[in-house]
């Protein structure tokens, strides 16, 4: 457990976490990417996911009318 690797580029992250003041990112710009495809997938997934959503639901059963 001793060895952590940065999720995002997979680089080794050897010593103390207190020596990655961006952890568990190996730096800022590596914590940035991570927040960039958040938001990208959350504007992504907003959509499609409505869609996949409504049409999973019977249209009877969840008929508003
Ligand atoms: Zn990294």
């Amino acid at each position: 457990m001793d060895k952590v690797r940065c999720p995002i580029c997979d680089a080794a992250m050897p010593g103390n976490r207190k020596d990655y003041p961006d952890y568990p990112f190996c730096s800022r710009r590596c914590r940035l990417v991570d927040l960039g495809r958040w938001l990208g997938e959350g504007y992504r997934v907003a959509g499609p996911s409505a869609d996949a959503d409504d049409r999973s639901t019977p249209g009877d059963a969840d008929d508003p009318r």
